[in-house]
Order: structure tokens, then C-alpha cells, then sequence
């Protein structure tokens, strides 16, 4: 099996913050006695990956690096303490490279908390590579009916998006609205909503990402947050009692809509943060909050079982939503396209290409 597994591979590498990425030849690494290697097949683009490249954040990244957490493919070598998964076996590299799997947020399945946590893409090499290495405790087990194209978005933002849903409380039959709903969490958001029997609105902006989430993804309504006059009272009148919906899930890239969603959130609704917008800060009136008793909070990507059940509700036909798939030498010009907001659902790359 080792002689299969070349010793160079095509990988886009970030050198210095701010890129570009160049896309080169470098060698394949060797896993650890924990770790194994994995043969990306293909690896979703998100906004996270972005980010990375810009240095937008106050943590910084490996450098060089190369980038990408949403990556699906097949276990290739394997160190020997690995003995719960096998070479042959697809697998998921995720943004949650590893952990300690021994401090008080690991033992409590909050790994995501882990302050040894490894993140890919990041901290550590990730999936914009053919070959990435991942601690096998981690990387998400993927049923080999599922198509590893279609699977990959999953692995970031439908893993985000489930757990902010369970973060956001609301029952089946309540609304959510879904702002950011025409990027790449957001089309997933809407269709786990809707698997989990929530209403959803949709707030995005532009024909081709309304006609997406009002015809392909189930919103029951969209509220474009460029044109609209008041949006705040349009998400609100989106709702059948006009009070608001019940949660908020804020996956946009750019900070007014957390400063926004304190105000059209129901009496007693939750405000979940899960993007990550540079800089930004979130804003809401004390008197509204303490009287309506709102919750606001944050959500990070998810623990190794809410990664599991959201891959189950792929392979349960319950989640279908647009990606288009492109060669990985093509990361530049999605990240052009993801600059200017321009990409409705995922883009996946082909690291055969
Ligand atoms: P994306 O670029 O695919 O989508 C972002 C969407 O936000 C776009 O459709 C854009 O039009 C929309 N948007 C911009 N301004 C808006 C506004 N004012 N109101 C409503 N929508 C607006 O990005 P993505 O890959 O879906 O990632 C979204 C964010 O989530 C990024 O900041 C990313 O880093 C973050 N993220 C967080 C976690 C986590 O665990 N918390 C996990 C993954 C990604
Ligand atoms: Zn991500
Ligand atoms: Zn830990």
C-alpha cells in the first residue's frame, strides 16, 4: 500500500499572509503514530479558508501554509496506534485537526474548546493538498455510499450550522432566519433547518441567491438586506404573528447584521454568532434584551458526534444543497469570486486537477 503513495503532490500554499496562494509541487508528509494520511479527493472552500489568507483574525496562522478543513477522501497510512480506522476507509479531514482529548472541555465532548486544539488550515497543514495529515480520533468517519464531492461542504459548514441549530434551541414548527443564507453555511443551514422542522427566512442579497434559497434550499421567505428599506421590520413581518423568529443564526461575513438581530429576534429568541467577520463587534440594546430576555451567544464548528449526526442527515437524503466543483489549481478565483460576495452555496476543489 505504502509504494502507492507518491512522495510529491500538487498542494495551493499560502507563503506570507495576504497571498496569493500558489499552487506547487511539495512532499508528502508521514503520519504519527496517532495521525493518519489521508488522499483528498476533493475539499469544500469556505470563508474560514479566506480568512486565513487575509490574516483577518487575532490568531495567527503556520506560515507557509496550506489551507482548506473541509476535506474528503480515503485513509492511505495510518500510524501504529491507529486501530479504529483502516486504510481504504473514507474519511473526513475537518477544521478540527485534533485535540488533547484529556482537559476538562475534552472529556466533556467539547473539544472544539481545547486550548491544545490543532486546526486545519490553520495551525496545521490542511485539505488544499492531495495528501493531509489528521490525528485519527478526528477525522470524521464517512459511510462509503456517501459521494465524497457532496460530502465535503458538510465537513465545515454543515457540521457549523447543525450545531448552531441544536446551540439556537428553537422547536420543531418555530422559525429561524438564516442571515448570510445564499453563502456556503448558510444554503446548508437552511436545509438542516428544514430537516430539523423549523421555518426558515432567508437573508441574503441578489436574484441568483433568492431563487436559490426560495426554490432549491425550503426558505419560506427571503429578505434581500441591500434593497430592503427596514429590515428589521422585514424579518419580522416574515414571521405568521409578526413577532419574529424564534432564533437567529448569523453566518454572514460582514459585522451590521450582528448589530441588526437583536432587534427583530422574538421575546425569549436566541441570536446564535457564527460568523466571523474581521474586527467585528456585536451590538444590541440593553433595555430590548433584558425586557424581551434574549439570548445571545456563539457557536464553534461542532464535536466529533454532532459531526457524525450531521453527516447522517446527508446520507439520509435529508440534505441537498449547491456546490459546483472546480480543479484545486482554480482556489485563486474562488477566493476572487468569495471576496466579492459572489458565490451562491459551495465551491468544491478537485485535487485531481
Ligand atoms: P460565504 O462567503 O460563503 O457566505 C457569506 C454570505 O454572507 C454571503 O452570501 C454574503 O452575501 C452574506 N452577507 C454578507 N453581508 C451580509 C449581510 N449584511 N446580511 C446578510 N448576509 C450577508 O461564507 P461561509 O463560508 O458561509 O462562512 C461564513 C462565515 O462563517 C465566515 O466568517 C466564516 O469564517 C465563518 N465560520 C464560522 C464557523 C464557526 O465555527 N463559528 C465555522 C465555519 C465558518
Ligand atoms: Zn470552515
Ligand atoms: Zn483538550
Amino acid at each position: 500500500m505504502a509504494s502507492q503513495i507518491p512522495t510529491e503532490q500538487w498542494a495551493q500554499v499560502i507563503e506570507k499572509t495576504g497571498g496569493p496562494v500558489q499552487y506547487k509541487k511539495i512532499p508528502v508528509q508521514k503520519p504519527g503514530p496517532d495521525e493518519v494520511l489521508v488522499n483528498i479527493k476533493y475539499s469544500g472552500v469556505c470563508h474560514t479558508d479566506l480568512h486565513a489568507v487575509n490574516g483577518d483574525w487575532p490568531l495567527p496562522t503556520k506560515l507557509p501554509l496550506v489551507g482548506g478543513h473541509e476535506g474528503a477522501g480515503v485513509v492511505v497510512a495510518k500510524g501504529q496506534l491507529v486501530d479504529d480506522i483502516q486504510i481504504g476507509d473514507h474519511a473526513g479531514v475537518k477544521w478540527l485537526n485534533g485535540s488533547c482529548l484529556a482537559c476538562d472541555f475534552c472529556q466533556q465532548a467539547d473539544e472544539p474548546l481545547c486550548s491544545k486544539a490543532l486546526l486545519s488550515g490553520y495551525t496545521v497543514d490542511g485539505s488544499f493538498q492531495q495528501y493531509a495529515i489528521a490525528k485519527a480520533a478526528h477525522v470524521a468517519r464517512i459511510p462509503k455510499d456517501v459521494p465524497l464531492d457532496a460530502i465535503a461542504p458538510v465537513l465545515c459548514a454543515g457540521i457549523t450550522v447543525y450545531k448552531g441549530l441544536k446551540e439556537a434551541g428553537a422547536r420543531p414548527g418555530q422559525s429561524v432566519a438564516i442571515v448570510g443564507a445564499g453563502g456556503g453555511l448558510g444554503s446548508l443551514a437552511q436545509q438542516y433547518a428544514k430537516a430539523m422542522g423549523l421555518r426558515v427566512i432567508a437573508i441574503d442579497t441578489g436574484d441568483e441567491k433568492k431563487k436559490m434559497c426560495l426554490e432549491q434550499l425550503g426558505a419560506e421567505s427571503f429578505v434581500d438586506f441591500a434593497t430592503s428599506k427596514n429590515v428589521v421590520k422585514d424579518v419580522q413581518a416574515a414571521t405568521a404573528d409578526g413577532l419574529g423568529p424564534h432564533a437567529v443564526l448569523l453566518v454572514a461575513v460582514n459585522e451590521k447584521p450582528f448589530q441588526q438581530a437583536a432587534e427583530y429576534v422574538r421575546p425569549r429568541g436566541s441570536v446564535v454568532c457564527i460568523g466571523l467577520p474581521a474586527g467585528a463587534y456585536l451590538k444590541a440594546p440593553v433595555f430590548e434584551s433584558v425586557i424581551k430576555m434574549i439570548s445571545i451567544k456563539g457557536s464553534y464548528v461542532g464535536n466529533r458526534k454532532d459531526s457524525a449526526e450531521a453527516i447522517d442527515f446527508y446520507r439520509r437524503g435529508l440534505i441537498k444543497a449547491p456546490f459546483k466543483v472546480v480543479g484545486l489549481s482554480e482556489l485563486q478565483m474562488v477566493y476572487d469570486k468569495m471576496h466579492r460576495g459572489e458565490i451562491a452555496g459551495r465551491y468544491v476543489l478537485d485535487t485531481s486537477k
